[in-house]
């Protein structure tokens, strides 16, 4: 009774990055309650699945293995989570904030009146004094995520409801392997005795799925460029910088909603989080919903015509001038060396 759970989300027989950077992070709340942490992976075809959870130091994995559950759709997922939820009755579920969690994370909430904090981007351990009632509470799940519109970081506790559930942004937690010798059980759920009928009335007859083929979650530079690199035809520049040093373009929001750069491109708080070894900001002014997504890069260099931007206080180095006469320079400085 009384562990931490991690919903694994599953694409093409592989477990999601999300789900795993969250068993990282699971590991660590179990290890601060401690309790053991326990996964659940529901789809079709999950032979071995165990395989690439239990190295993030998982305690028990929980198969939901029919042929009727792989895709996804919403109804089978939520039944067997609100019952497996009622018999374990788990301290702490979290699930990623991704499609997939967005639609099951309030619906299952809802039906074990839990509540849930969607889109975090931090998650500890602490404890609460409820002055007014004369109650303390010990080891409890602090949610911690941005609010209104990211001008102020709110911590959310649960005191009262089980489980204490939260989605959690992708990209935001580290994924660590604990062990690749850490062996937990395996317990297959018996699939029949989860789910009604009636949860199968939605039938996914075709799916198309579109591979994206930016990658800038993953990449080791990012060239992000803003509102300051002025036009579509300027980020051509970007381009070419990332190509000569083998990195990606990225962009801020203001530059996506001016339509220089495509969306999947966009960088902060309502796009990707990303933590590159270098990230070069073009033009980019360093808004709070903007440095959300990239304060975690291990070297940052800020080009601005302001020296005063607030991006320079993330900045290792910053030069202060016009994209237009800085980028054709460093291409040209990359390309001799
Ligand atoms: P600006 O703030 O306009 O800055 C442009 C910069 O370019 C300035 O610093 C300027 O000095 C510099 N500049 C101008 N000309 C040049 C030149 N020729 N050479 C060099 N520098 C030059 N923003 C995001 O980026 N990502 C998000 O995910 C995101 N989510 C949001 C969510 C909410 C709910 C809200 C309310 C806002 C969000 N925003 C997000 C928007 C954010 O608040 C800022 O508006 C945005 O980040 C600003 O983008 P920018 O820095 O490109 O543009």
């Amino acid at each position: 009774m009384n562990n931490v759970f991690v919903y694994c989300e599953i694409e093409e027989g592989q477990v999601a990055d999300v789900s795993l950077e969250l068993l990282t992070k699971g590991r660590k709340l179990a290890d601060d309650l401690k309790c053991e942490l326990e996964t659940i992976v529901i789809g079709h075809e999950l032979k071995g699945v165990e395989k690439q959870v239990m190295p993030f130091g998982v305690d028990k994995v929980w198969v939901a293995d029919d042929k009727r559950l792989y895709p996804y759709t919403t109804l089978p997922h939520t039944s067997i989570l609100v019952k497996l939820f009622e018999e374990e009755k788990p301290q702490i579920a979290l699930m990623g904030a991704t499609s997939i969690g967005r639609d099951l994370g309030p619906r299952v909430s809802s039906a074990l009146h839990s509540g849930l904090t969607a889109d975090c981007t931090s998650l500890v351990i602490g404890d609460h004094e409820d002055k007014k009632n004369k109650k303390e509470y010990k080891d409890l799940l602090y949610q911690i995520r941005p609010a209104f519109g990211g001008n102020i970081v709110a911590t959310i506790i649960n005191p009262d409801c089980r489980p204490q559930m939260a989605t959690v942004r992708e990209g935001v937690m580290k994924k660590e392997i604990v062990s690749d010798a850490y062996k937990g059980k395996v317990k297959n759920i018996d699939v029949e005795k989860y789910v009604k009928p009636e949860d199968f009335v939605i039938k996914v007859i075709e799916r198309h799925m579109e591979k994206s083929k930016v990658n800038i979650k993953n990449a080791g530079i990012i060239v992000a460029g803003g509102y300051g690199v002025g036009s579509k035809a300027n980020f051509n520049l970007l381009t070419e910088l990332a190509e000569v040093i083998g990195g990606e373009v990225g962009a801020s929001r203001a530059a996506v909603d001016a339509g220089f750069a495509s969306h999947e491109r966009q960088i902060g708080q309502t796009g990707v989080t990303v933590r590159p070894k270098l990230y070069i900001a073009c033009g980019i002014s360093g808004q709070i919903q903007h440095t959300a997504g990239m304060e975690e890069s291990a070297m940052v260099i800020a080009i601005n015509t302001d020296k005063n931007a607030p991006i320079n206080a993330f900045a290792d180095y910053v030069i202060t001038g016009d994209i237009a006469e800085v980028l054709p320079k460093m291409i040209k400085q990359y390309k001799e060396n």
